[in-house]
């Protein structure tokens, strides 16, 4: 008698088995539905993965309830995808699959679509009255003469190269043979400028996706794409698992972006999982970046990726200018220098606008007391307290927690305490002094907190209401803003030194990043980096020859550091509120590991994490590196199965980041 294995939303990596109630129709029994099964004491909903001839369990299997579909929720791409997902990041499939699908399946509702794909349909002006210059057609053409074979590419070109134009073209013709695009872009790259101008190109209907919509849109998007009715599908990380009916290209933009890698559960990276679905679906994937990631650069010179470059700004717009504002025994007027201001009012005076990056909201990150240097910090995290003006509070950016501010030393009960250090917040006040009529605008996660209050500064940018903008990362990204000549990155010196090895990188790529936002138009910009370092290597390569070769540098560093991308790397986390326990059970793990002796796997560690204490929790890591992915993911299975059964593991929280982005 047939029997239903199940994959069951709950921490086990083996699928749940259960009996055919005698009265169903086996018809539509077909992997991909979702059943109710009783699970322990309670029911859950689970996914069919296979119709199965006998069990290995030897307890009395229970009957299943109810089956909530006729046809599967996922397409058989989708289902091939999560199961390799769960393999490869060693996460348990029927987690997995509840973190795929939308809200409203997870809970039991009907797949069933409410509205039409007409919602968002496009303008349809088609194309733009420039010529496409060499580099994009001959991109385009590359791109468009594999479009029924999985080949991946990666366009490389500075900001405002045209790399969009070049993804519209490839969308273009992809809708034409009736497929559909896939488009990735990072968190904060969804922007209404971007949607706009896709919307503006195709008459077409398009899904944007993305956290503000609510269950029902997500679901209908879900639905309306793999019916094949939505043609454009654009979104963030998640947004990959969307099912396609005939899919046509992925498009990943910006590519070395973080936001890609999800960062807590199940952790995987949407581009290598992009790579994954495209090559099984025998699709083309487009990655592309102004600062491709090292990885990609090294998969470039295996010959594994294919490169495209667009080595000029399209249109008549140019580079920006770099300069070093070596700013050590200068006195700073709240961390500007006099060379910065004299070269703000210059650019003012010529009806420039003037873009300030600092990546540190608040006031002052520090609160300090002038007579036994006491600093506040977090009673819950291993970090100081940063102090914000409006409202008046001491903020810890890690986990939340506000302090009133105190106006006596807790240590030596003086009076004399004050805000050491840079944040926007301040700057900002510095700036009104300087520029009394100059309209002065700051963009962080405390200024825009309000729903559409981040469109409406911007708005005021772009009209010219205001000339400088100060910001923190989220300005970055995404945003054009053709009127500014001048670019000033007010610390260019934060990263440098971080224990984290993918750190420089990291700074490389948002050095760049920030400085592309000069003179997109027609106005060549100028990109001052205030620095105590200007000796430090990366900073010169990066400004004297630009990011390939700081990238082949960096490389370099890797290989003959044997880490990633020349190194395959996983990392477990534990954290527990006894101070000890992430660091015994990560000891016991390492001691299991011996039981499965190799010289393929290094293993370094336990440590505890750079700040070990966040949210009142302590935090350690065990480094897990291997030349070659099948032992490190042999071993790994070899430890997954027998990790519950270590002593400690019951007292601590755990997690296994396979490729992480971070490992500090
Ligand atoms: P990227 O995505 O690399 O930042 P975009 O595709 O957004 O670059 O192009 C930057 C700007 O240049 C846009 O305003 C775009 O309309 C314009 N542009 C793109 N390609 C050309 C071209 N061949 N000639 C003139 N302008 C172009
Ligand atoms: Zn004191
Ligand atoms: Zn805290």
């Amino acid at each position: 008698m047939p029997l239903l294995r199940i994959a069951i939303p709950a921490p086990f990596y083996h699928g749940f088995d259960y009996l055919i109630p005698s009265d169903w129709d086996i018809g539509p029994l077909v992997p991909g539905i979702r059943l109710r099964v009783p699970f322990g004491k309670r029911e859950a909903i689970g996914i069919l993965t296979e119709i199965i001839e006998s069990t290995p369990t030897l307890k009395p299997l229970k009957p299943a309830i109810a089956f909530l579909d006729t046809e599967p929720v996922f397409t058989p791409t989708l289902m091939k995808l999560a199961r390799f997902a769960s393999q490869y990041y060693h996460y348990p499939l029927g987690e997995v699959f509840n973190s795929i699908l939308p809200g409203l399946l997870r809970k039991g509702k009907a797949a069933y679509c409410k509205s039409l794909p007409t919602t968002t349909i496009g303008l349809g002006e088609q194309f733009a009255s420039y010529a496409l210059n060499d580099a994009q057609q001959t991109a385009i053409n590359s791109v468009g003469s594999s479009l029924s074979e999985f080949k991946i590419f990666l366009l490389n070109g500075v900001t405002g190269s045209g790399k969009t134009e070049v993804y519209l073209h490839i969308i273009d013709k992809v809708i034409k043979a009736n497929k559909q695009a896939l488009i990735l872009v990072p968190e904060i790259g969804l922007t209404p400028q971007i949607l706009a101008r896709f919307q503006q190109r195709f008459h077409v209907p398009i899904a944007a996706l993305h956290s503000g919509m609510t269950e029902r849109e997500r679901l209908d998007a879900w639905l309306l794409a793999k019916q094949g009715r939505i043609p454009i599908i654009i979104g963030t990380r998640s947004a990959l698992f969307t099912p396609l009916l005939n899919p046509g290209v992925i498009i990943i933009d910006e590519e070395h972006d973080v936001s890609f890698k999800q960062q807590e559960g199940f952790r995987y990276h949407a581009r290598d999982l992009a790579i994954v679905r495209a090559r099984m679906e025998n699709i083309p994937i487009l990655l592309g970046s102004a600062t491709p990631s090292l990885e990609s650069l090294h998969n470039i010179a295996t010959a594994r990726y294919h490169l495209l470059n667009l080595p000029a700004r399209a249109g008549s717009a140019e580079h920006p200018h770099f300069h070093l504002i070596d700013i050590r025994n200068q006195t700073l007027e709240n961390g500007l220098s006099k060379l910065l201001l004299n070269n703000m009012e210059k650019h003012l005076a010529q009806n420039g606008q003037i873009l300030l990056f600092l990546n540190r909201r608040g006031f002052a990150p520090v609160w300090f007391c002038h007579a036994c240097s006491w600093t506040a910090s977090c009673d819950r995290c291993d970090v100081k307290l940063t102090y914000h003006q409006q409202p008046p509070s001491l903020l810890c950016h890690h986990c939340g927690a506000t302090r009133p501010i105190p106006h006596q030393c807790p240590k030596c009960q003086s009076h004399h305490l004050y805000p050491l250090g840079l944040g926007t917040q301040r700057i900002e006040q510095t700036l009104a002094k300087y520029f009394p009529n100059v309209g002065i605008v700051r963009i962080d996660r405390d200024s825009t907190r309000r729903k559409g209050a981040l469109h409406s500064m911007l708005e005021t940018i772009h009209s010219g209401e205001n000339k400088i903008l100060i910001g923190t990362q989220m300005i970055a990204k995404g945003h054009h803003f053709p009127e500014v000549t001048l670019v000033a990155i007010l610390d260019a010196d934060t990263g440098l030194f971080s224990a984290d090895f993918r750190a420089t990188e990291r700074v490389a790529q948002l050095l760049l990043q920030v400085a592309g936002r000069a003179g997109r138009a027609e106005r060549a910009g100028e990109v001052y980096l205030q620095t105590h370092n200007p000796q430090h290597p990366l900073l010169l390569h990066l400004i004297e020859h630009g990011y390939m070769a700081f990238a082949k540098a960096a490389l370099l560093e890797r290989k003959n550091a044997d880490l990633p991308p020349y190194n395959y790397a996983a990392l477990f986390r534990a954290e527990a509120v006894n101070a000890q326990a992430p660091l015994k059970f990560l000891q016991e793990l390492r001691d299991l590991a011996h039981v499965y002796p190799t010289n393929a796997v290094t293993i370094l560690g336990p440590v505890p994490a750079l700040i070990e204490r966040r949210a009142g929790r302590y935090r350690a890591h065990l480094l897990l590196l291997a030349k070659e992915r099948a032992p490190l993911h042999l071993l790994l299975n070899q430890l997954l199965t027998r990790l519950s059964q270590l002593p400690t593991s019951k007292r601590i929280r755990w997690g296994l980041d396979v490729d992480p982005m971070e490992v500090i």
